[in-house]
């Protein structure tokens, strides 16, 4: 019977093993089929505190990793299939394992983009490729990039970008944005991007770097090519609660709600990073929640031993 369990090893869920760790909670950390989470698919992370030479995704989540285990936790490798939260100890069932139980939990399972599903897209990111401006825009100053969607975070993202790039591209499927219209118009108004309606990145051209994106337009059929630097891709995001579903409070698009901090409905279960906000979505404030996270789960344990 284990204290707490973490679903999740990017910055919320390492961070919330080293605060549980240093309780003597002796977290135990299952690490899922991307150990390390969404940073270990980006290339250099400069906007992470402690790092004035930028440090690289993959190797924050290896530090991370190891401070973690250094106090204590234990680490699984595995899928979770299954959790049962409707009674205590929690169970959680994982591929290829002895099902675990646990007196609390703590899901971060984080959130993952959606991406294109273009062959060229998955080998050049983080060499051109990209789902984050905050994270990667610095990277293209005075270049041409393209970025996909029509959504509020398309539009966010495209205005961030023009502080860096000569010229942003948005490519949109429709001729007509989703994103609302305060956003619209100030992407609108921005001299420095232009609006490609109608049209598809049907793929990415580059060999080591993005050289350029072949765009098709859906009204008249025409295939096209747009040299630039870096695609963004903005299609939106995807909370990876598939597991909790039915058994936690999520809001209509599926992140996990919680109040007083990390807590969910269930008293027990608590939840920080992505997988509970769609708004900050940075490896700070996952880091951040994680924190609150063992916190909250401590004193879930302490009062009811106490
Ligand atoms: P979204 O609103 O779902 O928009 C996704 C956009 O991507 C849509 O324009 C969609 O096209 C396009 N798209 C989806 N799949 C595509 C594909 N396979 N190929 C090409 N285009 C595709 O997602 P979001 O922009 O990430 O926003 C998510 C939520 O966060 C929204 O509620 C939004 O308001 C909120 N948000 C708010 C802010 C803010 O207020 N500052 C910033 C960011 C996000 P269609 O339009 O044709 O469907």
């Amino acid at each position: 019977m284990h204290n707490v369990v973490i679903i999740g090893s990017g910055p919320a869920g390492l961070t919330a093993a080293i605060y549980a760790a240093r309780t003597n909670l002796s977290p135990l950390v299952i690490e899922g089929l991307q150990a390390g989470g969404q940073l270990t698919t980006t290339t250099d992370v400069e906007n992470y505190p402690g790092f004035s030479h930028a440090i690289m995704g993959p190797e924050l989540m290896k530090e991370m990793r190891g401070q973690a285990e250094r106090f204590g936790t234990t680490f699984l490798q595995g899928d979770v299939t299954s959790v049962e939260l409707k009674k205590k100890p929690f169970r959680i069932v994982i591929e290829g394992e002895q099902p675990v139980e646990s007196k609390s939990l703590i899901i971060t399972t984080g959130a993952s983009a959606q991406y294109l599903g273009l062959p060229n897209e998955r080998r050049l990111l983080g060499h051109g490729v990209s789902a984050c401006a905050t994270c990667d825009g610095y990277f293209f100053r005075g270049r041409e990039l393209v970025v996909v969607g029509g959504g509020d975070s398309a539009m966010e993202e495209s205005n961030f970008l023009t502080k860096f790039a000569t010229t942003v591209y948005v490519v949109h499927r429709r001729d007509k944005l989703r994103a609302s219209k305060i956003m619209q118009d100030r992407a609108m108004k921005n001299e420095k991007i232009t609006f490609v309606w109608n049209s598809s990145v049907e793929d990415i051209l580059g060999g080591q770097v993005v050289t350029g994106v072949k765009l098709k337009n859906h009204v008249t059929g025409k295939i096209s090519e747009l040299p630039c630097a870096g695609v963004f891709v903005a299609i939106g995001h995807k909370p990876n609660t598939d597991l909790f579903k039915g058994q936690i409070e999520m809001d209509g698009k599926g992140y996990v709600l919680t109040k007083n901090g990390t807590a969910t409905n269930v008293p027990g279960v608590f939840a920080a990073g992505d997988v509970q906000d769609s708004k900050y979505r940075q490896a700070v404030t996952a880091a951040g929640s994680g924190c609150m996270a063992a916190i909250d789960a401590e004193r879930y344990l302490e009062s009811r031993e106490g």
